[in-house]
């Protein structure tokens, strides 16, 4: 029998594994299909590894419903890194890499009862644009100083932290796995 256990920090959607959300908001989310983002690249853990993944993942956020187009990949990833570089380390000279593609994004939106929208569309970029505003609405919130990053190893995972309380991403993943390590450094 083919083992269909997931490891607290996943979740199953249809034939994909993804990465249990946890963080309050897509753009971070975003940041979390990548694990161990202080590691070598060899020992990172990717969850995006191809369009269709991409594909489901973005629907999955409730991002956007986009076919699993082939450059999708290669562009969220870039956007990802993007993101974390902002969220995680402030680091401003990601920005212009940023308001480039929100700003084209931005120019596609119309305005609706429910506020600014962006509606469906055949645009090969479209997945791209939802995921640029995603990023830039966090990135212009007040939640952006509330942005945490699990100190577990090879985890990296960002979250908001609003109340100033949370440590882990998830306490049955990083927090439990550091437990065991001070149980086990306590009685050595
Ligand atoms: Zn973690």
């Amino acid at each position: 029998m083919v083992s269909d256990r997931v490891p607290p920090y996943a979740v199953r959607v249809g034939g994909t594994l993804l990465p249990k959300p946890i963080a309050g908001h897509p753009a971070l989310e975003l940041c979390n299909t990548l694990a161990g983002w202080d590691d070598p690249q060899e020992t990172r853990h990717e969850w995006l590894t191809s369009a269709a993944d991409v594909a489901v993942w973005l629907e999955f956020t409730g991002l956007v419903a986009a076919p699993p187009r082939a450059d999708l990949l290669a562009g969220v990833r870039e956007l990802r890194t993007v993101a974390y570089r902002l969220f995680r380390h402030r680091d401003e000279s990601a920005f212009p890499a940023l308001a480039r593609l929100a700003d084209e994004a931005n120019a596609h939106r119309r305005l609706t009862p429910e506020g600014f929208r962006l509606p469906p569309s055949d645009e090969p970029r479209h997945p791209l644009y939802a995921v640029a505003l995603a990023v830039a609405d966090l990135l212009t919130s007040p939640a952006r100083d509330t942005v945490r990053a699990c100190p577990g190893a090879g985890c990296g995972w960002l979250f908001l932290d609003p109340r100033g309380r949370r440590v882990w991403c998830s306490m049955a993943a990083c927090g439990n796995r550091a437990k065991v390590r001070t149980y086990a450094a306590r009685n050595r």
